[in-house]
């Protein structure tokens, strides 16, 4: 049997080896085609050819499976990869990485990781500050995904709206809470309400207007009705940066809602919280300091690796009200200190040391780093729209964020005509688009979260897409 140690010898060489592949994916991305054939049966035969009854040679082993994901995967890394705000990883993040790997801090309780959870308490703390949170009460938690922090702020009002429901569960509610938010937003919601057992449809989705933000007015209407019918308004969405379009909801008046009816505001900012960190754009979230909490993904605009979210709120207490549990096998050394043991605090107990890829970029990027790298990928999006324009293509969209969805005004009426040049350019191995409907238009949609897409870049979008045009 392989000894699990390996030797010195053999560390240094495997390190030496996969950080020489690796080296050459950072420094090549843009040589690779963004996206792979998507053939089921070879990918299949791939994934099946390692034999775990026969282990490998380790070498060969780490080679193939780089080799797996360099060639089955859209590389989002990609300069020319315009996506879903899958970032590439900044290098600080992917050590983060390693470095976590390696001596694998045990984030649940305090005693064991106090530096880790102070690290991170540390970055949730100045984030909240960036937030504009205020400051004697800023508290939150690293979650893995958008989708985490949603579940938590669901959970987070109903604790605070319905005291009981933490022992009673959904036994303590006296009538159907409602969930109120954009017509645009994410499902993750959605899902937030089938996992804490108030089903999909207490979710309540908002119309839209013009430029897909959530109507105040259809708000409050679809309130007074649901009063009306005898249910319980408790929680109002809104999205800063909505998925499809980098639509903002207007915070001031939907607080302003939410205040009047005794509801918890939370602020979807999955995406759009990266703009709090750039001069520029970061007035165009006013209102987000009114928040009862915030999601924030620094997987998609702090460009660190995927599983890294954070929730924010001015509710110091709510986070411990709502998760805290007691057990006897839990360390105790820390019992009597004034500290928060995070397994009370989160969804997760065990928990991954996902701070530091956050810790470590700040510490070496600062945040003067990463408001000039947002303000990078904001200007290459208004480069991109002048471009497109200059070609005759239409903007359906106005937002500041870096998303942009266009079209051919002579193809409006056409679907397939958005759906064959997406096509024709992802099949290329070019660029990866995807398409989205505004108001029933399908529209070609890129976003811009590479903090290395150039200008030079993006010309060679525009002649990609003029080309699957002329194709058509
Ligand atoms: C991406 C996104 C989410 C989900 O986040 P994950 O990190 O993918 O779990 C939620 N809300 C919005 C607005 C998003 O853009």
């Amino acid at each position: 049997m392989k000894d699990f140690n390996f030797t010195p010898q053999e560390r240094k060489h495997l390190f030496e080896k996969v950080l020489e592949k690796l080296e050459g994916y950072y420094q090549h991305t843009s040589d690779y085609p963004v996206s792979p054939a998507l053939e089921l049966s070879e990918i299949w035969d791939y994934a099946r050819s390692a034999n775990f009854d026969q282990p490998a040679e380790p070498l060969a082993a780490l080679l193939q499976v780089i080799k797996g994901l360099e060639k089955y995967a859209v590389h989002t890394p990609h300069p020319k990869y315009f996506g879903l705000f899958n970032p590439r990883t900044n290098f600080p993040s992917i050590l983060a990485d390693l470095i976590t790997a390696t001596l694998n801090p045990q984030m649940a309780a305090w005693s064991h990781s106090p530096f880790a959870v102070e690290a991170e308490a540390y970055v949730i703390h100045e984030l909240g500050i960036k937030f504009g949170l205020p400051v004697e009460s800023i508290d939150g938690v690293f979650a893995a995904g958008g989708a985490e922090a949603n579940l938590t702020a669901v959970l987070c009002a109903l604790n605070n709206t319905f005291p009981d429901f933490t022992k009673e569960g959904v036994f303590a509610l006296p009538k159907r809470p409602i969930i109120y938010g954009s017509l645009e937003g994410h499902h993750s919601i959605q899902k937030a309400a089938k996992t804490v057992g108030l089903g999909y449809a207490s979710v309540h989705s908002i119309p839209v207007n013009t430029q897909l933000q959530m109507e105040p007015e259809a708000l409050r209407a679809q309130l007074m009705k649901d009063l009306e019918a005898g249910y319980q308004p408790f929680l109002l969405v809104a999205t800063a940066g909505t998925t499809g379009t980098g639509a903002l909801d207007p915070l001031p008046e939907l607080h302003a809602i939410a205040q009047e009816f005794g509801l918890w505001f939370h602020v979807d900012a999955a995406y759009g919280g990266g703009a709090m960190l750039n001069t520029a754009l970061r007035p165009s979230l006013t209102g987000i300091e009114l928040a009862d909490s915030i999601t924030f993904d620094a997987h998609k605009w702090m460009s660190v690796p995927m599983g890294t979210s954070v929730f924010l709120t001015p509710h110091k207490h709510i986070l411990s009200q709502t998760f805290s549990i007691a057990t006897d096998y839990m360390p105790k050394e820390a019992q009597e200190m004034e500290i928060v043991d995070p397994y009370g605090h989160s969804i997760q107990w065990s928990r991954r040391f996902i701070g530091l890829r956050v810790y470590l970029s700040l510490m070496i990027f600062g945040w003067e780093g990463y408001d000039q790298i947002i303000g990078h990928q904001t200007t290459i999006g208004h480069y991109l729209r002048k471009k497109l324009q200059e070609q005759g293509w239409k903007m359906y969209t106005d937002t500041p964020l870096p998303v942009i969805c266009f079209s051919d005004p002579r193809f409006e009426k056409d679907p397939a005509f958005t759906k064959g040049v997406a096509r024709e350019v992802v099949s290329s191995g070019s660029t990866w688009i995807s398409v989205y409907p505004v108001h029933g238009i399908s529209t070609l949609r890129a976003c811009i979260t590479n903090y290395s897409t150039t200008e030079a870049d993006i010309d060679s979008f525009v002649a990609d897409v003029n080309r699957a045009r002329e194709l058509y």
